[in-house]
């Protein structure tokens, strides 16, 4: 896994070259020097389909739905 970064211009202040963006692998995030501006990687829920997928290289039975989240737990 190799990652790097680099320093873009920022989309919320307008400030040139003030947000850090940096990649590791799947993970985003960036950090705006002047405004505060922040993101990380969005964490997502994929379908059934894309689970059983990554189930099959697992070498994993398919399930035939998805386990539900923990109690509260908001997408
Ligand atoms: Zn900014």
């Amino acid at each position: 896994m190799s990652g790097y970064s680099e320093t873009v211009d920022c989309p919320r202040c307008g400030s040139e070259e003030s947000l850090e963006h940096s990649v590791d692998g799947d993970d985003v995030c960036g950090n705006c020097s002047e405004c505060g501006y922040g993101y990380q990687t969005m964490h997502s829920v994929v379908s059934l389909e894309e689970v059983n997928e990554m189930r099959k290289e697992l070498e994993m039975e398919p399930l035939t739905e998805l386990k539900k989240p923990v109690e509260g737990w908001k997408d």
